[in-house]
């Protein structure tokens, strides 16, 4: 395999660039060329021209290409307006094939049915690179229907862009089927030397609060925490609902986990309502984070999670970049992150509206990602190695202060978090979160048994000892509680009900949960409070039964309660 790249100048430049690779040709002996176009610009006659000539100098070559948000040549932002790629396969085993397709919302399901059932009569295909356009429509049915392909053919792509991230205009093309302003373009790739490999890399972490999306459809995600979603960029980053939210939102994506991995999805659109227009279809339930990018993190993610392009030993790297990065960065940072790949192998690439990878078997598109893939024809014995090394200049070693400040926000958002679920005299959670807690366990049908406990005669220890001693005795209950059988016990929870009151939720059967009840009553009998002295509780036990209602079953350990106050407390009774 062997690659040439340039950025275009004029058609002088290219002429002359396309005869050294035709030079380079004729002395070689070589399977394949396939020309990659990047375009800033959507300037239809001058693409065409481009297209022409490599059609004149090398009129067996292959071609393909999209719009994009800006290039990546040697490693590198490119400025000049459109990139170009050539890569030589020298394998006669390496086979390829182009496919070309309208792709709409009414098309896409007839598309990926026609594209697998090609991929299938292809045996040879270890690979399909698509470059497509994604506006106006949910990708959630085309990442669905490609995950149909066999399971061993990595799958990885790019969303075409413009340069204006305000332009919602968008091309694809290739040398098959012309430029398509809603299309996509499929690169079957196989054969049984060559060998490809494929990562993506954030750097992006979770920030603050965990929102759970409580209304959504399809692509648009209307509520998150039952408030509209636009809410939580107005309200945490300030972000204005108006006509520059995509642009304000972009750094801000959100972390979801999905498909068994965690995904950064921006946001395309606000609307009026407050509702988000998402890339991709965004489940209910699912719970999300904001995210953010920090430089330094960036640049060790670049490091550790590259290193999978580094051992495979590519002979070309390719980059789909999200938009976001390279806003995030500037135009003159934005290398930092790819050309550490060019140690390794050339690479090129370009800045996407989405990324698409296959992880696990799914098909993901992502955005804020950088999809990173490794290439070769052959085995890797022979290759040169270079190190990732990443820029450090600009990095004092210090830790950022934007990493510090997010480091602080989510201390302080778990301290909150925390503090919403716990009663703060006894540190035991709190009634709404205990209850919570046995409604979940009920409705996972798993083994419960449901212990109230009910300090005996406590008013008395307060009106003879004072509220603060009765303060003394609740707390040495709650301890009692911590350290003993529950804490030893992952499944096991308990909390303040209320008053004097608590909830243990064990996660044993009755007759089990019967002798725990028995060790609790004879345990608090042997505390000793500084003024009080000894004391007596009273407890409450019932397992819960399949036909039970959450109420059905607090009603139960109540009566129970009451029964054994009933019969002359300081014991259980079990109903
Ligand atoms: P029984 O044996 O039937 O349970 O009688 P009791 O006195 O324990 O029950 P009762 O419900 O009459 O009294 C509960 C008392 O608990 C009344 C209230 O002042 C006290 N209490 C509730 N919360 C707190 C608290 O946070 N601290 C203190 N010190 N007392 C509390
Ligand atoms: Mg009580
Ligand atoms: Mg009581």
């Amino acid at each position: 395999m062997r690659q040439f790249q340039f950025a275009y100048q004029d058609q002088d430049q290219l002429r002359a660039e396309l005869i050294k690779i035709r030079q380079w040709c004729t002395s070689s002996v070589y399977s394949h060329i396939v020309f990659q176009i990047m375009t800033e610009t959507l300037d239809q006659e001058l693409l065409d021209s481009v297209c022409a000539e490599i059609i004149r100098q090398l009129p067996e070559a292959d071609f393909f290409g999209c719009s994009s948000n800006g290039n990546i040549i040697g490693g590198e932002f490119s400025e000049p307006d459109i990139g170009i790629v050539c890569t030589v396969f020298e394998y006669p085993s390496t086979k390829m094939e182009f496919m070309q397709y309208t792709l709409t919302a009414e098309t896409v399901n007839e598309v990926i049915a026609d594209v697998i059932n090609e991929i299938e009569k292809r045996p040879w295909v270890t690979a399909v690179e698509l470059v497509t356009t994604i506006r106006g429509m949910s990708m959630t049915s085309f990442c669905e229907g490609l995950q149909k392909a066999r399971a061993d053919i990595q799958i990885f792509g790019g969303g075409a862009f413009s340069f204006d991230l305000y332009d919602n205009r968008a091309c694809i093309f290739s040398k098959k089927a012309g430029i398509s302003e809603n299309g996509v373009v499929f690169w079957l790739l196989g054969g049984e030397d060559f060998h490809v490999t494929s990562t993506f890399i954030t750097g992006w972490k979770p920030l603050g609060k965990t929102f759970h999306v409580t209304m959504s459809d399809g692509n648009i995600l209307y509520e998150l925490d039952n408030m509209p979603a636009y809410e939580v960029y107005s309200k945490y980053l300030g972000i204005r609902n108006n006509e520059h939210f995509f642009y304000n939102s972009l750094e801000f994506p959100f972390f979801y986990h999905h498909n068994g991995i965690d995904i950064l999805r921006a946001p395309t659109e606000s609307n009026p309502d407050g509702s988000l227009v998402m890339t991709s279809d965004i489940e209910e339930n699912v719970t999300a984070r904001l995210a953010y990018g920090d430089p330094w993190t960036i640049l060790e993610s670049v490091q550790t999670d590259g290193r999978v392009i580094k051992n495979f030993n590519p002979e070309v790297i390719q980059i789909f970049s999200c938009a976001a990065r390279r806003t995030f960065w500037g135009n003159t940072e934005v290398s930092k992150e790819s050309l550490p790949f060019q140690n390794i192998a050339p690479t090129s690439g370009f800045y996407t509206s989405s990324e698409f990878l296959r992880t696990n078997g799914y098909v993901n598109q992502h955005n804020v990602t950088m999809v990173v893939v490794g290439m070769r024809e052959g085995t890797s014995a022979v290759r040169r190695k270079g190190e990732l090394e990443i820029d450090q200049s600009g990095f004092s070693g210090k830790v950022s202060l934007i990493n510090r400040l997010a480091s602080y926000i989510n201390a302080a958002f778990d301290e909150l978090e925390q503090s919403a679920i716990t009663d703060g005299l006894t540190k035991l959670h709190n009634r709404t979160e205990i209850q919570q807690r046995i409604g979940e366990r009920l409705l996972s049908g798993q083994v419960m048994t449901l212990l109230m406990l009910d300090i005996d005669n406590f008013k008395q220890v307060n009106d003879t000892y004072g509220h603060q001693e009765g303060d003394n005795v609740l707390i040495g209950l709650a301890n009692m509680l911590k350290s003993g059988i529950y804490e030893n016990n992952p499944d096991a929870d308990a909390g303040r009900w209320g008053g004097e009151e608590f909830m243990l939720l064990l996660p044993f059967d009755a007759n089990y949960a019967k002798l725990a009840a028995a060790d609790i009553l004879r345990d608090f009998n042997a505390l000793r409070f500084p003024k009080a002295g000894q004391q007596t509780i009273s407890i409450g036990v019932t397992q819960a039964r399949a036909e039970d209602t959450l109420d059905d079953l607090l009603v139960r350990v109540d009566q129970a309660l009451y029964q054994a106050k009933n019969n002359g407390k300081n014991r259980f009774e079990v109903l």
